[in-house]
This record gives C-alpha cells, sequence and structure tokens, in this order.
C-alpha cells in the first residue's frame, strides 16, 4: 500500500507544534516509514509545493493576507487538513493581536524604529477553510500527535478526550485549586489531554488546550466572581488562549 503523502505547514505561530513532530525522537523513523512526508519547511530543504496529498498538517492563526491565499490553496490540494494547536483551531494567542491597534502592538514590542506589516484578524483556520480534524494545544501533546497518525494511515479518524481538564485533575487526585484556594482556574471549561499537567504541579489551568465542546462559560464566570476576581481578570485570563471572539463579546458586552 502506498505511504499517505503528507505536507506539513506553519502559518503565524510559534513553530511548537512542528518542533513536537521533530521532538518525536524515538518514532521519527517510524513515521517515515508510514508517511511519506512531501512538504515540511521547518524540517526539509526541498519541499514539494504542487502535489496532492492525503493529509496536510497545519500549524498557525491566519494572520497574513497571503497566509489566507496559501491556506486555501494547501486546502484544494489535500484530501484531509488537520489543524495542529490552539491557534489553528481557535486564532490562540495569535488572536490577542485583534484587539490591540498594530500601531499600539508595534511601538510596545519593537519601539519606535519597529516597522508595521500588513495583516488581517488573526483567525483559525476553520474560518477560511474546511478542516477535517483538530489536534489543539499550546503545543500540542507528542502522544495525541501520535494517536491521530496512527489512526489517519489506518482510515480512521482519530478519538481525542471530549472532556474538560477537571476530569483528568480528579482522576490525578489534586487539590482543587479553585474550590480549595480560590484561584482562577480554568479547567472546568478547557478540553483535557495533556493530564491536568499544570495542576499537577501546582498551578492553575489557564484554557491552553481551548474550549472544552459545550463549555459552560457563564458558570466558570459566575464561580470566578464569587472568588472575588473582576470581569477583568477574567476576560484576560479567557482570552489569552482560546476564548472564541464571539464568546468574550456574547458574555461580557451584555453585562
Ligand atoms: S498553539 Fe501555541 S505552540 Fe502552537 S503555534 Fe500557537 S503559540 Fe505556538
Ligand atoms: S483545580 Fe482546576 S482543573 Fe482541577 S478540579 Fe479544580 S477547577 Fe478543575
Ligand atoms: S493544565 Fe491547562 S494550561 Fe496546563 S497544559 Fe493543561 S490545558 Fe494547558
Amino acid at each position: 500500500m502506498a505511504k499517505p503523502k503528507v505536507g506539513v505547514f506553519g502559518m503565524t505561530g510559534c513553530a511548537g507544534e512542528q518542533i513536537v513532530i521533530l521532538n518525536c525522537e524515538d518514532e521519527l523513523m517510524d513515521i517515515l516509514k508510514v508517511l511519506d512526508i512531501r512538504s515540511f519547511h521547518t524540517a526539509m530543504s526541498e519541499n514539494d509545493e504542487q502535489c496532492d496529498l492525503d493529509i496536510a498538517f497545519v500549524e498557525g492563526a491566519v494572520v497574513q493576507p497571503e497566509e489566507e491565499v496559501w491556506l486555501k490553496k494547501i486546502r484544494k490540494r489535500s484530501r484531509l487538513l488537520i489543524a495542529l494547536g490552539t491557534c489553528a483551531v481557535w486564532g490562540g494567542v495569535a488572536a490577542m493581536k485583534n484587539e490591540v491597534s498594530p500601531q499600539r502592538l508595534k511601538d510596545e514590542v519593537y519601539g519606535p524604529r519597529g516597522q508595521i506589516f500588513k495583516s488581517i484578524p488573526a483567525q483559525p483556520l476553520h474560518s477560511f477553510v474546511k478542516v477535517d480534524f483538530s489536534v489543539s494545544g499550546c503545543p500540542i501533546e507528542k502522544e495525541q500527535f501520535l494517536q491521530a497518525i496512527a489512526s489517519l494511515v489506518h482510515g480512521d479518524i482519530p478519538v481525542l478526550p471530549k472532556y474538560a481538564v477537571c476530569t483528568e485533575c480528579k482522576l490525578n487526585e489534586n487539590t482543587c485549586l479553585l474550590v480549595e484556594k480560590s484561584e482562577l482556574c480554568l479547567g472546568p471549561i478547557t478540553v483535557a489531554g495533556c493530564n491536568a499537567r499544570c495542576l499537577s504541579y501546582g498551578i492553575p489551568c489557564c484554557g491552553c488546550r481551548g474550549p472544552v465542546e459545550e463549555a459552560n462559560i457563564a458558570s466558570e464566570v459566575e464561580i470566578l466572581k464569587e472568588k472575588g476576581f473582576t470581569l477583568g481578570d477574567i476576560r484576560n485570563q479567557l482570552r489569552t488562549y482560546a476564548a472564541p471572539a464571539e464568546v468574550l463579546q456574547t458574555y461580557f458586552t451584555k453585562r
């Protein structure tokens, strides 16, 4: 059986997902045995930009106008398009720029000698093209990526957790930082898959994996308010990674 032809692409982001893939040191040779990687700019000097692909893995948010064109081209040549990482799935860190003017952003990051580059509001891939499957995380978990490859090469759609980080946190028998210590923890509305990594170190979850399906944001906000957090504190934490802009707008503008 021919190996699936694969491309790994990066829109605007920190290349974290591509680094996770390259960090699969023990598994890289096995990955190459089952995938025919045709394009992977971070890892290869010769890339095929024209061939049809079975799977395109795409990291990062769409921020530059040319990325929209590029993403649509990738979609056209790929049977499956998989979004990798919270930026690609939700807009992530890149989407924080949407609330700050380009001028202020430039001044604060680069100072007076910086340059403003042409950009559009940062958006996840699904705002522009059909996404067949998403693996979130900032960055993705290596095990979930390997699991996704194993399923895809067998013709299956990967199965990832659909429950919240709280479930993993409870299974690890951690003390609840929200209930017991009144800390701003987004575990109840964040999708699991990291084995509640931060909580196991006593650090509250800041939601880096993005929202769980049917996240009850209203209830989370009410609990956090009861714990003494302001709407500003809560909004800042939510928007850091993944609360979709429409959730923030609908929830926070009506009160
Ligand atoms: S999701 Fe996180 S690791 Fe991935 S590109 Fe965005 S900022 Fe980087
Ligand atoms: S500490 Fe956070 S993730 Fe853990 S159970 Fe409490 S709210 Fe959920
Ligand atoms: S506990 Fe929360 S912030 Fe930490 S890795 Fe998991 S999802 Fe991300």
